[in-house]
């Protein structure tokens, strides 16, 4: 199987883990602050937490932002789950917004009217969670004007898209919003097994993160609520959790750091292979903005309605792991009971199917796949 997306491990990747192994510190060691240093260096943000996934990461960045029971939290139904997921952790109810069928991100216009309906009735969100689909970053300085008109917080969920640019710049540097997340699961851009991180420029918002993400403890003397002073005190200040990376996950970020840059070239490269040889069917791929590096996570095509789950069956039994990002998140029955559809979000999950998209895919594996795309649809 030619699945649609596939992490890449190198010898040094493995040295770099062995060496870990073979250490003082599994967890909790010097490796996971280097990797933090490296992610914020590359990224260009003031402060990264590295974390146990990216769902630990939103989770914190929505309370880290004092999301909590009464408030709102809107987000993109074209999304995996835990975009809408981490608000309900803290109680809050979700929004969501509709997207733009072009990219597959949230429509700024869309947005705009939400928030105007929603003035008019008191029900404001108090964050605002674009996604950044498929790896190409939303437009996050319309997205920021309206968060300053309208007074709420912005998480980027950039769990597709690190390595990506927006405005010539890196997408983590939280130019336009308070946080923004990665994730390291093995089919996104690099990998630690299980993880994430937050990136964020504000030094408060990141010390929250860093004291819930280990049960809300805090050893630095500095920050003590009380007067006591024993060697061995520490305090637990807030109800936190275990969301910690272990050195372990750190090395093999690190590693896979290195090679983040040539990979985004590799994608690009590699879509550019599939809009050639796909130019006379009945298909259609995502609109990249100017000024965007789109990091491709994921290669997308859209497909008419009647033919998507035909064209999907057939992959499969040809040995191709396509997939379908996403079902919109109002669609599970979790959340079905109180949230309408949403007509591009509806329309776009009727035609879309991921292709086969990492690195080491080569030119005669994307023959293959065109070859199948041509049999089924012409
Ligand atoms: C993968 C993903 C997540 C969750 O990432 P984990 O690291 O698996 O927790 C969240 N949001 C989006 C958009 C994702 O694609």
């Amino acid at each position: 199987m030619i699945p649609y997306g596939r992490q890449s491990i190198t010898q040094s990747d493995i040295d770099a883990v062995a060496a870990v192994l073979q250490s003082d510190f599994l967890t909790q060691g010097p490796v996971v602050a280097e990797f933090e240093q490296a992610l914020a260096n590359h990224c260009g943000a003031g402060q990264v937490v590295v974390t146990s996934s990216a769902t630990s990461a939103l989770h914190l960045a929505c309370m880290a932002l004092g999301v909590g029971e009464g408030d709102w939290v809107w987000t993109s139904a074209m999304s995996f789950v835990a975009s809408a997921n981490c608000a309900r952790y803290c109680g809050a109810r979700v929004g969501f917004v509709d997207i733009d069928p072009a990219s597959g991100n949230m429509s700024v216009p869309l947005l705009a009217e939400k928030l105007q309906q929603a003035a008019g009735e008191g029900l404001l969100p108090k964050v605002v969670i674009p996604v950044h689909f498929a790896g190409q970053s939303c437009e996050m300085a319309a997205i920021q004007q309206l968060a300053v008109e309208y007074g709420f917080r912005i998480i980027e969920d950039a769990s597709h898209a690190l390595g990506g640019r927006y405005d010539e710049q890196p997408v983590g540097n939280c130019r336009y919003s308070d946080i923004a997340v990665f994730s390291f699961h093995p089919v996104k851009m690099i990998t630690t097994g299980e993880g994430g991180c937050l990136c964020t420029n504000d030094s408060v918002l990141a010390a929250k993160a860093r004291c819930l993400l280990t049960h809300g403890i805090t050893k630095d003397p500095q920050s003590f609520l009380g007067e006591r002073r024993e060697p061995w005190y520490y305090e637990q200040q807030a109800l936190g959790y275990n969301y910690r990376m272990t050195d372990l996950q750190a090395a093999l970020g690190l590693s896979q750091l290195q090679r983040l840059a040539g990979w985004v070239t590799q994608r690009n490269a590699l879509m550019a292979g599939y809009y050639e040889r796909t130019t006379e069917l009945p298909v259609n791929w995502l609109t990249i903005a100017d000024g965007t590096l789109c990091s491709f996570h994921l290669a997308v095509i859209k497909v008419a309605p009647e033919h998507r789950q035909g064209l999907f069956e057939f992959m499969r039994a040809h040995q191709v792991g396509v997939q379908v990002h996403y079902i919109p998140i109002y669609q599970q029955p979790f959340y079905a009971a109180d949230h309408a559809a949403l007509p591009n979000t509806d329309a776009f999950y009727q035609q879309v199917l991921s292709l086969p998209l990492y690195p080491t895919l080569t030119a005669q594996q994307q023959d293959y796949v065109v070859s199948l795309l041509q049999a089924f649809l012409q």
